[in-house]
Parts: C-alpha cells; sequence; structure tokens
C-alpha cells in the first residue's frame, strides 16, 4: 500500500517537474532576458519565480496554457543524457551559473529527434519520458513576489483533474443558489443588479420625499433675525437620515430664508439670505467653512444659539 503511495507522488512529482522545463521554455518566449530566480516542484504543483517587470496578461498567461498543452498533446520524447558541461553548454542548454557542476553533466531535452529541441536544461530531477505522460497543465495564479520577480503556481495531471472538480462544484452551488443553470448565471446576475439599481433609485426619491414633507412642515424657533432653528435630532425619522444627505433637501425647502439646522453630534449648517453667514458664525465662536451665504460646520457651541 505504501508502495503504491509513493509511486503515485513520484509520477506526480515527475509530470510537474518536466512540465516546469516547459514553462521555463515558454516563459522566454514572451518575456526577454528572463531569469528563473527559484522553483519547487512538488506532486503535480509547480511553484515557478522569474524575473520580469510588469504581470503577464491574462491572453499571455492563456497563450502559455495552450502552448505547453499542446506540447503533451504531441507526445514528444524527454530524453536524458550525460555529457560533459563543455557539450552541453554548446548544444544551447539552460545552465544556472551561480550553481556549481561536475565534468560531467545530465541534460533533459524535450522534442524530437527530427524536429527541433523545444527545451534543454541542466538537471539531476526525476522526469517523465515523454510530455503526454504530464496529462494536462493548469496555471493557477501568478503574483509579484518581490520586486521584478514574478510567481506562477501551476498544477499538472491530477491535480488539474481536482481543481476542474473544485471549480465544477463552486458553479454548481452558484447556479443552486441562483436557481439557474450554470450558463445563465451573467444573465440572472445582471438582471438582479439592473433591480438592485432601481430599488435604490426608489429608495432615493421616497427618502427625499419624507425628509422633504418633514422639513416643510417643521416648527423651529426663531431667533436672531433667522427664520428657523432647528435641531433635526428631535425628529426620529430625521435621525436615521445622513446630515449631509437632509442639507441637500433642506437646501431647495428653505430656498431664500434665512435658516440654522443642527443635530446632537454639532453638525450644523447656516443658510442665509440677507444675513452674512460667515460673520455671525465668527462672532458665536462656531468653528466651520463656506460662503457668506452658507456656513457649515460641527462645534458643539450651535446647540447654545
Ligand atoms: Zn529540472
Amino acid at each position: 500500500m505504501k508502495l503504491k503511495i509513493d509511486i503515485k507522488k513520484r509520477n506526480g512529482n515527475m509530470r510537474a517537474h518536466t512540465a516546469t522545463h516547459l514553462l521555463h521554455g515558454e516563459l522566454n518566449k514572451i518575456i526577454k532576458n528572463t531569469k528563473q530566480a527559484g522553483s519547487l516542484v512538488d506532486n503535480d504543483y509547480i511553484r515557478f519565480d522569474f524575473t520580469c517587470k510588469k504581470a503577464l496578461s491574462n491572453k499571455e498567461i492563456q497563450q502559455i496554457e495552450e502552448n505547453i498543452n499542446n506540447i503533451i498533446y504531441e507526445g514528444l520524447s524527454v530524453n536524458k543524457k550525460e555529457m560533459s558541461l563543455e557539450q552541453a553548454l554548446q548544444a544551447g542548454a539552460k545552465a544556472f551559473f551561480e550553481e556549481k557542476y561536475g565534468d560531467v553533466v545530465r541534460v533533459i531535452s524535450i522534442g524530437n529527434g527530427e524536429k527541433k529541441t523545444i527545451s534543454i536544461e541542466l538537471c539531476g530531477g526525476t522526469h517523465v519520458d515523454n510530455t503526454s505522460q504530464i496529462g494536462i497543465f493548469k496555471i493557477i495564479s501568478q503574483e509579484a513576489v518581490s520586486s521584478g520577480v514574478r510567481r506562477i503556481i501551476a498544477y499538472t495531471g491530477t491535480k488539474v483533474y481536482n481543481y476542474i472538480k473544485e471549480q465544477d462544484k463552486l458553479l454548481q452551488d452558484i447556479s443552486d443558489k441562483l436557481d439557474c443553470t450554470s450558463k445563465q448565471i451573467i444573465e440572472k446576475l445582471n438582471k438582479s443588479q439592473k433591480e438592485l439599481e432601481q430599488i435604490k433609485g426608489e429608495y432615493e426619491s421616497m427618502k427625499q420625499n419624507i425628509v422633504k414633507s418633514i422639513l416643510e412642515n417643521i416648527d423651529g424657533e426663531s431667533k436672531e433675525g433667522f427664520d428657523k432653528i432647528i435641531n433635526i435630532s428631535k425628529y426620529e425619522e430625521l435621525n436615521k437620515i445622513n446630515f449631509k444627505d437632509i442639507l441637500n433637501i433642506a437646501k431647495q425647502v428653505f430656498d431664500g430664508e434665512n435658516i440654522i439646522i443642527y443635530n446632537n453630534d454639532g453638525n450644523f449648517v447656516i443658510f442665509t439670505k440677507n444675513i452674512n453667514a460667515k460673520e455671525f458664525a465668527k462672532s458665536k465662536g462656531l468653528k466651520g467653512g463656506g460662503t457668506n451665504n452658507i456656513i457649515q460646520g460641527k462645534d458643539h457651541k450651535i446647540k447654545q444659539i
């Protein structure tokens, strides 16, 4: 039993390792002078870091994926050969110059004898014999690791199958929740969004009407030359509404009057027609800003006027 699991894991490692070489090759095609900056190969799992200044586009990611899957379906052979370091470098093998190699190195080349080689690297790892054994390759994510270094996470073989199953389940759960088929999800979401917008609009206009009707019928104290001084915190319906929203409506309702509106938090606005709002605020030591006809601010002293 244990042996069986080990073989499975080893196969997963081989698939991921050969796919890593293919990924390295494809990245070299689309990014100038990119270098491998570290990699981790596990059971059908690839973490590949490479130098690159900007994120790959979705189109580039899709292209890499498609190219690698095409190489997998072509069933190209993966050749392992030992040769001298000099021979390997002459053959164009990718080597990491930070690493020390012996006189004799192992070279992994992927290709088809008569056709050109699509990947050649110095490598001591275990690999599949033929690219078709990888089964399938899927990029799961890309992210920045540090400045100028990006990371791709990719799956091969059974991990891709499990990933598809998970995505399928997610899609199914969303469909169930929305009570539609997976193909109808977008349509359904668009419809819900439109409905929500409509409800929001209706709510906004209802809110405005309520505030307007309360303000129109409100009794305020008249004092210091003002027609009305109103503490809106006394009105339960207005308490639930944003002070700024109330002001916008109050501007229309009290157009042409001298009005002070405030709440228990000390938020206030002074609208005036024939009083200099700025000078009035200054005379009362109120902190706020605005023009000669409108002063807004927050100051608890407003309650003492
Ligand atoms: Zn390798």
